[in-house]
């Protein structure tokens, strides 16, 4: 079969997979109260829209992401970032590496305490900029950082969980929330919902305003809880495209993960999502 033949049938594959994944997610509801799209008018992104967007992907040449940590964590912390490593190599099929820890010392005007609660905060720009994109090793797909401290963009937000870059591959996000009345696995869940967002946003997927989704920006804790651990129809055929991964051998390896880490019931969710593609 010729190439471009080849592309159109893994096409219409996964066009097929999509809907024998779609009775499992909640199409996106109103907003309530404080929800991301009761402030953010956003356009969401198809499958077909994104693959018209010539969106920044792994090639040969990237095919790992790093995962770097910035700050001194607990042995808890570490845990969670060790799973979010396994979960992030499921979920995009990738090598994921982590990195040796380094210390974040960030001075004004990178970091500002919160009018609010007083927290110390550390602005995502410096991260980004100073700190990650000049260590972005040639082989890296995205390279993302995690930090125990609170994150700011700029002076018109509180906070936020995290930010990534679309073109430049790098993107941080922090663990300082996402134990607020969380016991270990809430939080676990927590961070590897934002993990796999964070580095959707590095392959050039938009926020996702069709379904309740991962990809779906959120506001606030309550939000990301509501949120599933995976991605709608449209995302997940975006990241089976770019990973060159079936749906069937995706959610396989997302299940697995999920066995392994105590997330029992997001197992029996991926398995049942794996035996309802099987066939494509
Ligand atoms: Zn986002
Ligand atoms: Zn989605």
């Amino acid at each position: 079969m010729s190439a471009a033949r080849e592309a159109k049938k893994e096409l219409k594959e996964l066009r097929e997979s999509m809907k024998k994944v779609e009775p499992f997610f909640e199409p996106m509801g109103k907003p309530e109260a404080y929800d991301w799209l009761g402030s953010n008018n956003e356009p969401g992104q198809t499958f077909e829209q994104y693959l018209d967007s010539d969106p920044t992907k792994p090639t040969k040449e990237r095919q790992t992401i790093y995962v770097l940590p910035l700050g001194t964590f607990t042995p808890q912390q570490n845990k969670i970032i060790d799973a979010s490593v396994g979960y992030l190599a499921a979920f995009y099929d990738l090598k994921v590496e982590k990195l040796a820890a380094r210390e974040l010392r960030a001075v004004w005007p990178n970091v500002r305490q919160n009018k609010f609660t007083r927290t110390h905060q550390i602005k995502t720009g410096h991260i980004l900029n100073d700190i990650l994109k000049p260590m972005l090793p040639a082989d890296a797909a995205a390279l993302i950082a995690f930090t125990v401290d609170d994150l700011y963009p700029d002076d018109s937000k509180s906070y936020v969980f995290g930010q990534a870059s679309l073109e430049s591959r790098v993107g941080v996000w922090s663990l300082a929330r996402l134990d607020d009345n969380a016991d270990y696995s809430k939080f676990l869940r927590r961070t590897l919902k934002i993990a796999a967002h964070e580095t959707g946003h590095m392959f050039s997927m938009w926020h996702c305003t069709k379904y309740e989704c991962l990809m779906s920006g959120t506001n606030h804790l309550g939000e990301t809880d509501r949120r599933p651990i995976d991605a709608c129809p449209e995302c997940m055929a975006k990241i089976a495209w770019i990973s060159d991964i079936t749906p069937k051998d995706r959610y396989k390896k997302l299940a697995d993960f999920c066995q392994k880490n105590g997330l029992a019931s997001d197992a029996t969710e991926f398995t049942k999502k794996m035996n309802a593609v099987a066939g494509n």
